[in-house]
């Protein structure tokens, strides 16, 4: 056996061997803090699950590159405190919920949708990614935490816009660096219940995507209520509220909305030619393979 000194982490002086980096049992002390100041006070059992997390990220990311963000700190205060942000409003929207649905489209490593389900434990939460070792990931976390009501789906978004298990069904769609606004509402308006809510953090120079995204919002049955600045100055929560039900001829097959992205002038030719197609012959309701069957694949 190979002895190795312990590794010392720079800021918490933490020594061990299974994960030099980080003390597994660091409190996130600066998350927690920042995160009360900003009013969503966390408990001691959540911050002990979001150490937990973090440390099963850290330990995948080493070997399959689940996302850029590999420093414990930058973990924390990127990935967690920017997740967090959403919490007030994700409470404003669901008050008079006692079990609301949120689909994350785009998940990742679980940003926003793992983050938010343990802050809010009442969600029931639907993560949903292209890439299968994203979506392992995923579904060990809740397993691991022994989340329920947590769902860890294997899909592309607009499979699942054209899948009856799925489409209008959720009180909320979030998604977090995936793609620019008009591609993200053909995504998630399909998705949302009329009256539900898409939250989609984004940066600070928006004018070019509202201007498109309020195009694409018009067509798919939406409009966009907000675009506030975050505590941190570094995001802005574009807020989109569905307000009837979304036409059938939406989502246009996989690969179109960011081929042709609603609101310019390619998605508007390639949508008279859609809702042409749609028109002769509905698409077949498609179904979302379950992580299940992404794992026996494998
Ligand atoms: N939301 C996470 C991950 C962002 S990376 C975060 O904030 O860190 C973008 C992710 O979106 C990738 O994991 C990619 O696989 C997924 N993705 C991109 N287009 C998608 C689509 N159409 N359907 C499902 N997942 C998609």
């Amino acid at each position: 056996m190979i002895e190795r000194e312990p590794a010392m982490h720079p800021v918490n002086g933490a020594t061990t061997l299974e994960h030099p980096w980080v003390n597994a049992d660091a409190t996130l002390a600066l998350l927690s803090a920042i995160a009360a100041r900003e009013g969503v006070p966390l408990s001691a059992a959540q911050i002990d699950q979001l150490a937990r997390y973090r440390n099963l990220l850290l330990d995948w990311n080493a070997r399959f590159n689940l996302t850029a963000i590999t420093d414990p700190l930058e973990v924390e205060r990127r990935l967690f405190l920017d997740s967090l942000r959403l919490l007030p409003a994700i409470d404003q929207f669901t008050s008079d919920q006692s079990s609301p649905r949120l689909l994350d489209i785009g998940s990742g490593g679980g940003f926003p949708g793992l983050v938010l389900k343990i802050a809010r434990p009442a969600l029931d939460v639907t993560l949903v990614d292209a890439t299968g070792k994203k979506v392992r990931f995923l579904q060990e976390v809740i397993d691991r935490l022994g989340l329920d009501a947590a769902q860890a789906v294997q899909a592309r978004a607009e499979e699942l816009g054209r899948d009856e298990r799925y489409r209008d069904a959720f009180d909320l769609v979030a998604a977090r660096a995936v793609a620019p606004l008009p591609i993200l509402l053909e995504y998630a308006m399909p998705l949302l219940r009329v009256g539900g809510v898409g939250l989609f953090p984004k940066g600070l120079d928006l004018a070019a995507e509202l201007t498109t995204g309020s195009r694409a919002a018009n067509l798919l049955g939406a409009r966009i209520e907000s675009s506030a600045t975050l505590p941190g100055e570094e995001t802005r929560l574009v807020v989109v509220r569905k307000a009837k039900p979304t036409p059938a001829a939406y989502p246009r097959r996989t690969g179109l909305p960011t081929r042709a992205p609603l609101g310019t002038p390619d998605g508007a030719a390639t949508g008279r030619r859609e809702r042409r197609r749609a028109g002769s012959s509905a698409s077949p309701p498609m179904s979302a393979r379950a992580v299940t069957s992404a794992r026996d694949a494998s």
